[in-house]
């Protein structure tokens, strides 16, 4: 029997077929007759098998007695869950308990519907998530600029004639804030078309060669090579009018900032020729179709949020915003607009640094602070929810040596990590193919709209629980434990009981495109909703766009502090297509070919430093240093050196990496370093020091 369904491994969507015989997955395929993703899948698809047969997957929940974990029931785990929780907060306050969401559950239909009531009812300000890790940047350009947070323009690739890629990496990570499945292929065919693509990134990396056009950007500049792109075509009179005169606000502010920025100092700073500058703000401006798009690189420097916004401004300017071929919005069949909050900033701050909230969360970079520092409001207690924040947040060494400290701990996850491994319970969901799935995001930031609905591919044991079941059931639970009203206690029981297809279709009916669950049950292969079409001004949840929005502008005197260009060492990321952030390394597929875990540099900077390749490395920030493998790359920036990102050498029975020499990133980023815009870490751009590991020199010598 062939069963259809969505993969949930990563944003792309891609359409898999699978082939079951007597309850054994037989064979993993993509989907030719998917609209979206056309029977495009990567490796990683094949490891849904894997993790469903995987031995070492937790399958019942367990508990931690006498320092071991040991299997129990799913009542002793969820009430115990329940009662540690309601105590914790009755003896320090709402705020000694902790939530960390990581990136899987937004890829979980049952987590999507019901941690949001869980979260809720803990009334704690101590909410975190991967989003402030390298998302915030766009969400609150988004909730600024047009008045949701995840109102986020996506590149329409399909129709475009100019694709401008910036500190993203899409042939490796299959899209982000993109969704895009075979994104190499919709490269190649605008190319194909008479196109260009043109990659700006410290690292030539392998998106970059499939481009037109590679610039090399020393990190953290992006924000003043967009500064002096949009003086370009201010200055120049490249802007176009368009509709957006007549429904946005703010030219005049950037008109006059951008006026004290010199595209020579810009120049001297990016290490990109004025006249590539110049050709680059020009080509783009006059170009009919085209879009300008940043991801990770981007948000994840000190100027995330305003270099997005910036980016932002240029593609407004020059009407690529909501145009075909330009930025566009998606129009999903759920609209996730109408359910999820616009956002909000600044509401309440943390205790220990006073960082600003954004949408009902604070900022990862405070948590562990948060829960090392003594005092009335300290985190006692924390749900982990599908996260691995010890690896995959600035300085992730420091937050697992703080969690060891916590009176209770309980991880939402069916795989120990680095993170939940320190828990007291484990509260194991079914295996992705045990689940029904419906992507309620990534519909919003799909490259065409279309709908699909899978049903769980393979049988769930008796008693076994979906992410979103252990979210109601522990709300419930600590329901009763809380001075809650008998309406409220009965909404949760009700949602409960509604189930999450019957929440999703009451969504569906909810949205514009006339698509039931009936209809998506009798297509498994998804419907096609067509392109992405224009929907401005009245898609706008604010009256206006805000082409300056007051936060951003403020931090333009930070930027117009232009400074020196510096001969130190910096430190950006990378992705590959077998990694999946922090998780399936162990999966044998997955962990083919030579090592990943090497630190790339240019041969000259490793002439300059005697390091040939292969030679063990020692790089030093001023959190930590780590010890990794050299790697020459003659794709990389001079004076940048590059690290993967997911990896740990903390060994682990499910997480230790085949590599030697493993480290993760995050050993040697800071949590004392952000966007003072957004909140969000900094991982790119980081200054470190590079030399021969003593244990190489002694060798050399
Ligand atoms: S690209 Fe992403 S969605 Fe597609 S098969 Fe790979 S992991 Fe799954």
């Amino acid at each position: 029997m062939t069963t259809y369904r969505t993969c949930t491994l990563c944003e792309a969507m891609c359409g898999l077929a699978i082939e079951v015989e007597n309850g054994r997955i037989m064979k993993i395929r993509g989907d030719e007759e998917d609209p979206f993703s056309r029977g495009h899948i990567c490796p990683k698809a094949l490891a849904l098998k894997n993790i469903h047969e995987d031995g070492n997957r937790i399958r019942k929940p367990l508990i931690k007695r006498n320092g071991k974990f040991v299997e129990t029931d799913w009542h002793e785990a969820l009430e115990t869950t329940a009662k540690k929780i309601a105590d914790l907060q009755a003896k320090y306050g709402n705020q000694a308990m902790a939530i960390y969401a990581g990136n899987p559950n937004v890829h979980n239909l049952g987590s999507m519907l019901y941690l949001p009531n869980f979260s809720k009812l803990l009334r704690t300000p101590n909410r975190y998530s991967a989003s402030s890790v390298d998302q915030w940047p766009h969400q609150q350009v988004a909730h600024e600029m047009y008045g949701h947070q995840f109102m986020v323009p996506i590149p329409d690739i399909d129709r475009t004639d100019l694709f401008v890629i910036m500190g993203a990496n899409p042939v490796a990570s299959n899209g982000s804030l993109m969704t895009a499945p075979g994104v190499s292929r919709r490269l190649k065919a605008i190319m194909k078309r008479g196109g260009e693509v043109i990659v700006i990134d410290p690292r030539k990396t392998e998106t970059a060669d499939l481009a037109t056009t590679y610039l090399s950007i020393r990190p953290g500049t992006d924000v003043y090579l967009m500064a002096a792109v949009l003086r370009l075509i201010l200055e120049n009179g490249w802007h176009q009018p368009g509709p957006w005169t007549e429904f946005s606000t703010g030219l005049d502010e950037l008109k006059s900032f951008v006026q004290s920025i010199d595209v020579k100092d810009v120049s001297r700073l990016t290490s990109i020729p004025q006249d590539e500058i110049e050709c680059l703000a020009q080509t783009f401006a006059k170009a009919e179709k085209a879009c300008w798009y940043g991801r990770i690189g981007v948000s994840t420097q000190r100027f995330g949020a305003t270099t997005q916004w910036l980016i932002q401004c240029v593609n407004i300017i020059t009407n690529k915003l909501d145009t075909p071929g330009g930025l566009m919005f998606p129009s999903p069949a759920v609209n996730v607009l109408d359910f999820l909050s616009p956002g909000h900033h600044g509401r309440w701050k943390s205790r220990v640094r006073s960082l600003p909230e954004f949408a009902g969360e604070l900022p990862v970079i405070a948590l562990t602070e948060e829960i090392e520092t003594a005092g009335d409001g300290q985190i006692k207690g924390l749900v982990l929810a599908a996260g691995n924040p010890a690896v995959t947040t600035p300085n992730g060494q420091r937050l697992e040596r703080a969690i060891q400290g916590l009176e209770f701990m309980v991880a939402i996850d069916f795989y120990l990590n680095e993170t939940n491994r320190h828990a007291h319970i484990i509260l194991p969901p079914v295996s992705p193919l045990e689940r029904d799935h419906y992507d309620l995001i990534f519909h919003q930031f799909a490259i065409r709209n279309t709908s699909k609905f899978s049903q769980a591919t393979m049988p769930r044991p008796v008693g076994a629980m979906d992410d979103g079941e252990i979210f109601a059931e522990l709300t419930c639970r600590l329901a009763r434990h809380k001075k809650l009203s008998f309406g409220q206690k009965f909404k949760f029981h009700l949602q409960k009981r509604m189930g999450a297809r019957r929440i999703l279709a009451f969504a569906l009916k909810k949205g514009q495109s006339g698509v039931s669950l009936k209809q998506l049950l009798q297509n498994p292969h998804g419907i096609d909703l067509g392109a992405m079409a224009a929907q401005l001004p009245k898609g706008l949840r604010q009256e206006q766009i805000q082409l300056a929005p007051k936060r951003f502008v403020e931090d333009l005197n930070r930027v117009k502090d232009v400074g020196k260009q510096t001969e130190e060492f910096r430190l950006i990321g990378r992705r590959h297509l077998l990694n999946n952030n922090s998780w399936l390394r162990h999966i044998p597929h997955l962990n083919r070919g030579k090592s990943r875990m090497t630190l790339l540099i240019s041969p000259k900077d490793a002439e300059s430093l005697g390091v040939s390749d292969g030679d063990l490395v020692t790089v030093k920030s001023d959190v930590a240093q780590i010890d990794v493998v050299a790697e020459l790359d003659s794709g990389m920036t001079h004076r940048v050196v590059c690290l993967p990102y997911g990896f740990s050498g903390r060994a682990h029975a499910h997480t230790a990496s085949p590599f030697p020499h493993s480290a993760s990133i995050n050993d040697i980023t800071h949590s004392n370093d952000w966007d003072r815009v957004s909140g969000n870490a900094v991982l790119s751009g980081v200054r470190v020091e590079v030399g021969l590991a003593d244990a190489q020199t002694a060798t050399k010598s």
